[in-house]
């Protein structure tokens, strides 16, 4: 077995592999397009956790409405939350936001080019400053993110720690090997090589060895031993679906329609402050009869039944929880507000708002 990492010749070789396999068959994303850093930035924020064929739609979106940095940093939040809408983990806009306001009125709307820089600033860790750093600016720091992680793992021959114990040691195991496979002339080309090898042929299930530029080396040539994950937990929850005739006042902005009754959570609630939900009904055992849809909706390591009734205007006060600030929105406006990604699944499933792109 080739000990590709104490072998020069071995890990340049690997490194000439790995970007020519790259070079034909990466994907074509929006995102690739440009070396810009602040486009850089944003795509690899919403990549955080949100699928890549999702991103692909709403980061062109994105950028229409926010080309620069400074766009992006005199809009107000709710504009930002209204984009970022059914992309999830909305703390990742909010810190974006912050972070290009922080940049255009101290650092004169220069993102900084150094990933230690880049570090310094809200919601930036150490994965998306060597991702900018390198792919904008060439800087030799090594990507780390999890695909990153499954593809050196397999490679190495190391079991993914668990997260009790071992983890760290892991961890720094990983970065090391990370920093020494690192083609320092084409940092930016490697550090998305070897990301879209672990996205698109060494996968969590099913790698496809059979095609991988990294075989020769690799250690596993399959899945690697991973702990078991946390199961998912199942919670009821109810929602009232309230639409009514536009008011006479609405009208007077528009042809006159429908508007729908939202909620919007409160300023200091942890989990998506700011929002725009629909109204939580008293009960969740919603009966057949009223039921109206059933949504099935995943956060973090909880799957979300939620039963959705018709509540007619007069019924709402007895039928749902107050939560927060409550406003009748004409349909034509709510789709560019702030929702959730629930109240967006739940209105468009109800056909009250049109079907995005990305579905
Ligand atoms: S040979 Fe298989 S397990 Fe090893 S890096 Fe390639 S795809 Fe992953």
């Amino acid at each position: 077995m080739a000990k590709f990492d104490e072998d020069r010749a071995k890990i340049a070789a690997l490194r000439v592999r790995l970007l020519e396999w790259y070079a034909q068959h990466q994907r074509s994303l929006p995102w690739r397009q440009s070396s810009n850093s602040y486009a850089i930035w944003v795509s690899e924020i919403m990549l955080q956790q949100t699928r890549v064929a999702v991103v692909a739609v709403r980061y062109q979106e994105f950028m229409e409405r926010f080309p620069t940095l400074i766009s992006l940093a005199l809009a107000p939040e709710q504009d930002v939350l209204a984009l970022w809408s059914g992309l999830g983990y909305y703390r990742r806009a909010r810190m974006l936001h912050k972070a290009a306001q922080f940049v255009a009125s101290h650092l004169g709307g220069n993102l900084p080019a150094r990933a230690e820089e880049l570090r310094a600033l809200p919601g930036i860790g150490a994965y998306t400053a060597a991702a900018v750093a390198s792919i904008a600016h060439g800087e030799p720091v090594a990507v780390v993110d999890g695909n990153v992680e499954r593809v050196l793992c397999r490679l190495a021959g190391w079991e993914a720690g668990s997260r009790k114990g071992g983890g760290a040691t892991l961890r720094r195991k990983i970065e090391d090997l990370a920093g020494r496979l690192l083609d320092r002339a084409r940092p930016g080309d490697f550090n998305q090589a070897i990301m879209e090898l672990g996205a698109t042929v060494c996968t969590p299930r099913n790698p496809q060895c059979a095609v991988c530029p990294l075989l020769a080396d690799c250690k596993t040539r399959g899945e690697h031993k991973t702990p078991r994950r946390a199961p998912m937990i199942s919670r009821a929850v109810g929602y009232a679906l309230s639409v009514r005739t536009e008011s006479e006042a609405g009208k007077r902005d528009g042809p006159g329609g429908r508007e729908v009754l939202l909620e919007q959570r409160p300023a200091q609630q942890t989990v998506m402050p700011g929002m725009w939900e629909l109204p939580t009904l008293v009960r969740s055992d919603v009966p057949e009869k009223d039921l109206r849809m059933t949504v099935r909706h995943a956060i973090m390591h909880v799957n979300y039944y939620v039963r959705v009734r018709t509540v007619f205007e007069d019924d709402i006060e007895g039928m749902t929880v107050e939560g927060g600030e409550r406003r009748w929105v004409p349909l034509r406006e709510a789709a560019g507000m702030a929702l959730t990604g629930l109240a967006r699944k739940v209105l468009t499933r109800a056909h009250l708002l049109p079907a995005r792109a990305d579905g």
